[in-house]
C-alpha cells in the first residue's frame, strides 16, 4: 500500500494569504477587522491573536475588543450596533464559545449581515443554503473546498461524508458540498454504523472533535480524508483521524496541524477582504 498525498494546508494557505496582501495593497484604503472576545479562555485569546497578526500581515487593521467574562448579553448587543455603525470597520468576528449566560444566536444574529465574516449569522447560512452568491461561506468549510477542489476537477458526484454536525463546520460544509453537487451523507453522534457509511465515501470529512476516531478500517482505499478536528492527547496536538494508519490507505489526507487550520484563517482574511471589496463596491 502506498501512502497518501500529503494536502499543506500550510503551503496553501501562504500562497492565498499572499493573493490577500496583493489585494488589499490596491487600495489606499486598509480593510479593518474587529475581534470581539469575551472572557480569559487562554485558547480563544491565542487564536484571537494569531488572527490578529495574520491580519496585519496582509495590511490589514484588527482590533481586538477583549471585554469582561461577566458581561452582559445588553452590554455586548450594544458594542455589536456600535460596531455594525462604525463605517471604518468592514468586518466583525465574535469568538466562540460564549459564556453561558450570554445567548449566542442572538449575538450573531445582531451582526450585520455584510459584516459578518464568520458566515455565522442566520441569514449568510440561509444565504449558503440558498446557494447564494452573496452569501458569506465560514472560513472552515470554504479552506476545505478549496483544498477538495486542488485534488477533484470535479466535484459532482462525489460520494461525500461529514462527521460532525455543527452549525460552525459540520452543517456548513455539508450545505456547501451539496452546492457542489456531492452526494452528502452527514453522520453524528447518535448515527448507528458510522463506520460503514464512511466506508462509502470518497470523501472524508472528520469534524467531531474525538481524537483520532477516525481509523484505516473506516476509508475505501484512496479516499480524500480532511481532518478538522483539533484535539490533545499529553499535551501534543491531533485530529479526529488516525493519521499514521489511515494514511497506509486513503489516497490524500491533510495532517494536524498543517491542514485544515491554516486554510481556516487564509479564509478568515479572504472573508474580510471580500466584505471591504462589497462594501467600497470594487471588483473582487
Ligand atoms: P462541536 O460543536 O463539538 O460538534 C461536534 C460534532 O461531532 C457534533 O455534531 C457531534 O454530534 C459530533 N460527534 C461527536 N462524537 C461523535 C462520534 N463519535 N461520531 C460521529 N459524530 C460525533 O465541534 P466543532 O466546533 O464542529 O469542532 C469539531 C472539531 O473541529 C473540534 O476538534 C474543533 O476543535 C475542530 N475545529 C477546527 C477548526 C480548524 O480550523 N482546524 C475549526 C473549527 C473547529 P452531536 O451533534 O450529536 O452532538
Amino acid at each position: 500500500m502506498t501512502n497518501a498525498k500529503i494536502i499543506d494546508g500550510r503551503a496553501l494557505a501562504v500562497e492565498l494569504r499572499s493573493e490577500v496582501a496583493q489585494k488589499v495593497a490596491a487600495h489606499d484604503l486598509k480593510p479593518n477587522l474587529a475581534v470581539v472576545l469575551v472572557g480569559n479562555d487562554e485558547a480563544s485569546l491565542i487564536y484571537d491573536r494569531n488572527k490578529q497578526k495574520a491580519a496585519q500581515e496582509v495590511g490589514m487593521d484588527c482590533h481586538i475588543y477583549h471585554l469582561e467574562e461577566n458581561i452582559t448579553e445588553v452590554e455586548l448587543l450594544e458594542l455589536i450596533d456600535q460596531l455594525n455603525e462604525d463605517v471604518r470597520v468592514n468586518g466583525i468576528l465574535v469568538q466562540l464559545p460564549l459564556p453561558k449566560h450570554i445567548n449566542t444566536l442572538n449575538i450573531l444574529t445582531r451582526i450585520s449581515p455584510e459584516k459578518d465574516v464568520d458566515g455565522f449569522n442566520p441569514y449568510n447560512a440561509g444565504l449558503l443554503l440558498n446557494n447564494s452568491p452573496y452569501a458569506v461561506v465560514p472560513a472552515t468549510p470554504k479552506g476545505i473546498l478549496y483544498m477538495l477542489e486542488r485534488v477533484f476537477s470535479d466535484l459532482s458526484g462525489k460520494k461525500a461524508v461529514v462527521i460532525g454536525r455543527s452549525n460552525i463546520v459540520g452543517k456548513p460544509l455539508a450545505a456547501l458540498l451539496l452546492n457542489h453537487n456531492c452526494t452528502v451523507t452527514v453522520v453524528h453522534s447518535k448515527t448507528l454504523d458510522t463506520e460503514s457509511i464512511v466506508a462509502q465515501a470518497d470523501i472524508v470529512i472528520a469534524a467531531c472533535g474525538k481524537p483520532k476516531i477516525v481509523t484505516e478500517n473506516w476509508i475505501k482505499p484512496g479516499a480524500c480524508v480532511i481532518d478538522v478536528g483539533i484535539n490533545r492527547i499529553n499535551g501534543k496536538i491531533c485530529g479526529d483521524v488516525d493519521f499514521d494508519n489511515v494514511q497506509l490507505k486513503a489516497g490524500y489526507i491533510t495532517p494536524v496541524p498543517g491542514g485544515v487550520g491554516p486554510m481556516t484563517i487564509a479564509m478568515l482574511l479572504l472573508n474580510t477582504y471580500e466584505a471591504f471589496a462589497r462594501q467600497n463596491h470594487f471588483n473582487f
